[in-house]
């Protein structure tokens, strides 16, 4: 009862500023978004002739072109800095070592066994080892291993991690910046120790295996990947502790190296001006990933299907972006909106990160942004969105479903940290209030879990056709909502993204 009074209510209020209508005209275009135009593009999207879109591969190409041509369709604009619609992201593939061995205090280390070869060019180094606690510099807190240490020709040890991170991904996400430490004072290889909570062979799986990343623009171009960087298993702190307590001892490694080449992607930008004079110089960014795995062997041996279609994930999020496009280019809102596109989520969440260090509309005029994204659906009655509650835009998103009979709740499962977990996560570290509009779960269940990263994930005859066509009415309409606000929405008071916000807006 509550929520039919709160639809009528809602109805009222946002379409009476559309003037005089009756029942057979849509008050908005979204209205007319078609069953059989959302079932073409999953169909399309998630086909088996796209071979899961992965990153790189020639088919990922296929479905940035096919979304940039929707776009082109619908009338959006190509802005400057892009190609058009295109943004080229410039990746490279770092494949598995060929050879690589490493001896520390006498212990002969096989690769891949004991110890595995993140990065480095071909090499064989016999040089004193320099244990460093961390290996870590920090000039704003004055913390600095290498002080008053000359590690000049030798071969940097330290533990995984920085101080205060000892674990959790963090302390990988350290790793890249160590490497540049020990490379920028001279050090000819760095070795960290690991003892984590993850098991280590899932660990060396998954780091062995090829791995794209941004080529990084930097100075120095090579952000010291050229010297051999290992991670050693040390489950008992064995080696931290003979390091620790041996005068010195010196190391033997050699190894083919980790081969780099090029492999070029693309993010896919498409503009709607405002209609609104004074609104227009804002922007409401939307935002899918359009990459999913591509094929590779399934984990699960009774699987003989090798394509991950990624028919939800997150075909269903680019269904709803292209959908959002044609309607929102039909009548555009008050600010203008910023489609965006991304490639290489899942592998790193590459694309949107890349937008962010190289944006084509600045930063601070993304006033908001919603980004959907998805593992399943576990219950068609609601929409997730992940970060409801963060943001002053919370009703607009709740009205934007409530309109299509969709309930949007908020995250049910907050310990997954699934708002830090994709492509929003780029934007909202730089202040940009920005949740993820998610196809609807309660809990982790059965419509996520029998599909989530597997070859399952197509758009076939267990797909909710229905549910994607109301998802992405419902996205569409929730955009519009926001990007027609009177007052532009902000993060609510005390989140911790608050502060970056009044950095990159330059608001008291
Ligand atoms: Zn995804």
């Amino acid at each position: 009862m509550k929520i039919y009074l709160l639809n009528l209510i809602l109805l009222f209020g946002f379409t009476s500023g559309l003037g005089a209508q009756d029942n057979s005209t849509p008050a908005y275009p979204e209205e007319n978004l078609t069953l059989s135009e959302v079932t073409a593009h999953i169909k399309f999207l998630a086909s088996d002739e796209l071979k899961g879109r992965g990153t790189g591969t020639p088919e990922n190409d296929v479905a940035a072109r096919y979304i940039a041509e929707q776009f082109r369709a619908n009338g959006l604009k190509s802005p400057e800095g892009a190609t058009d619609y295109f943004q080229s992201v410039a990746l490279e593939r770092r494949s598995p070592a060929f050879e690589a061995q490493l001896t520390l205090f006498s212990d002969t280390l096989k690769n891949e066994i004991d110890m595995v070869l993140l990065s480095g060019d071909a090499a064989t180094v016999e040089a004193p080892v320099v244990y460093l606690g961390y290996g870590w510099q920090d000039s704003e807190s004055g913390h600095d291993d290498y002080a008053g240490k000359d590690v000049t020709g030798k071969i940097v040890l330290a533990k995984l991690g920085m101080p205060g991170r000892r674990f959790g991904p963090s302390a990988f996400s350290a790793s890249s910046t160590k490497r540049e430490f020990a490379a920028k004072n001279g050090a000819v290889a760095l070795i960290e120790l690991y003892k984590g909570q993850f098991p280590w062979r899932g660990l060396v799986g998954f780091l062995s295996r090829d791995r794209l990343s941004i080529v990084e623009a930097s100075d120095d171009s090579s952000g010291g990947q050229g010297i051999a960087h290992f991670l050693v298993n040390d489950p008992d702190s064995m080696y931290a502790a003979k390091a620790d307590s041996v005068e010195s001892s010196s190391a033997f490694l050699t190894t083919s190296g980790r081969p780099v080449e090029s492999v070029s992607s693309r993010n896919v930008v498409g503009l709607i001006q405002g209609s609104d004079p004074e609104y227009r110089d804002e922007y409401v960014l939307l935002m899918a990933h359009y990459d999913h795995l591509g094929v590779r062997p399934s984990r699960n041996q009774a699987d003989a299907d090798s394509i991950f279609n990624g028919a939800r994930d997150n075909g269903m999020g680019t269904v709803a972006l292209i959908s959002a496009a044609k309607a929102l280019g039909a009548h555009p809102p008050k600010r203008s909106v910023l489609f965006l596109a991304v490639t290489g989520e899942e592998v790193g969440l590459l694309g949107s990160r890349y937008y962010v260090d190289n944006p084509i509309i600045p930063l601070n005029q993304i006033i908001f942004g919603l980004n959907t994204d998805t593992g399943g659906v576990d219950d068609s009655s609601v929409v997730t969105v992940v970060g409801l509650e963060r943001t002053t835009a919370g009703e607009a998103i709740m009205a934007g479903c409530a309109r299509y009979g969709l309930e949007a709740i908020p995250d049910p499962v907050p310990d997954q940290n699934l708002f830090n977990r994709s492509d929003n996560v780029a934007f909202v570290r730089k202040g940009v209030p920005a949740p993820t509009f998610s196809p609807g779960f309660r809990e982790w269940g059965p419509g996520i879990t029998n599909y989530y990263h597997r070859p399952q994930d197509e758009a076939d005859e267990n797909f909710n056709y229905g549910y994607l066509l109301n998802f992405s009415k419902a996205y569409a309409h929730a955009a519009r909502l926001i990007a027609d606000m009177e007052v532009r929405p902000l993060w609510r008071e005390g989140d911790e993204y608050e502060a970056a916000a009044k950095e990159l807006y330059g608001m008291e």
